[in-house]
């Protein structure tokens, strides 16, 4: 089945407001799966955002259809692949974890074209992927970027541990360190405050992201994926 092109938005202002309202729903309850949604539908999973706002409403919506067992897959197949094959134009960046349990088009339920998506060890904002991501946003026009954590992340855990690890593992440590050190070494809490910390070195650090951000063309968002549900939890930002 095809899905081409985003489809055109078609959001009243009262959807509008209903998403808002149920967004900040979701977020006082502490995950996604609170907010309750009529998009199941391939046409709304794939219409194009307008705002920051709706672009990460898309994303809310594409984890509810995972946790779900309603996944559409959508924008999967080969035709997809040769319509954006010529030019790209995702509608979300995303700084996330290396580990093989976090597959970010999967969790949102997104396909080719969609996500700019960097990933490494304990999703840390090195000079690199502030590079990658400023393309991501600057260039290729995404609306949202995500920094998402998970449970159970290897990297803060053994930045939690300090011990000797081999090789250059340890060069991830330095960035993920103040993160647990502020959470006096709770592993949950230190993945949360990992996110709230790399969000804030990528709004703070990158003069392209801040002016992106302060013309509201981009908002920073950030979440927790939990391993053992596939619930994307909203992390509230500094
Ligand atoms: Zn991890």
């Amino acid at each position: 089945m095809k899905f081409s092109a985003r489809s055109s938005p078609q959001i009243s202002e009262t959807a509008r407001r209903r998403w808002l309202r149920t967004s900040l729903g979701a977020i006082a309850a502490g995950a996604w799966c609170s907010a309750t949604t009529n998009h199941v539908n391939a046409e709304d999973a794939t219409r194009n955002p307008e705002t920051p706002d709706e672009a990460l409403a898309i994303l809310r919506e594409g984890n509810q259809r995972f946790i779900a067992g309603k996944s559409l897959s959508v924008h999967r197949d080969l035709e997809r692949v040769k319509e954006v094959a010529p030019k790209q134009t995702p509608f979300a960046a995303f700084l996330g974890c290396a580990d093989s349990r976090v597959p970010i088009e999967i969790v949102f339920d997104q396909g080719f074209g969609d996500l700019f998506v960097t990933r490494i060890a304990g999703n840390v904002a090195t000079s690199e992927n502030i590079g990658s991501l400023e393309f991501g946003t600057l260039l290729l026009g995404a609306k949202v970027l995500y920094v998402l954590g998970h449970t159970n992340c290897g990297a803060v855990s053994a930045t939690l541990q300090g011990t000797e690890v081999p090789g250059q593992i340890s060069g991830l440590f330095q960035h993920i360190r103040p993160a647990v050190r502020a959470t006096k070494g709770n592993l949950a809490k230190s993945v949360e405050e990992n996110v709230r910390l790399q969000a804030s070195v990528l709004s703070e650090s990158s003069p392209v992201l801040a002016r992106l951000i302060r013309e509201k063309k981009l908002i920073v968002a950030g979440g927790v994926y939990d391993l053992q549900t596939g619930i994307v939890s909203p992390v509230e930002l500094d």
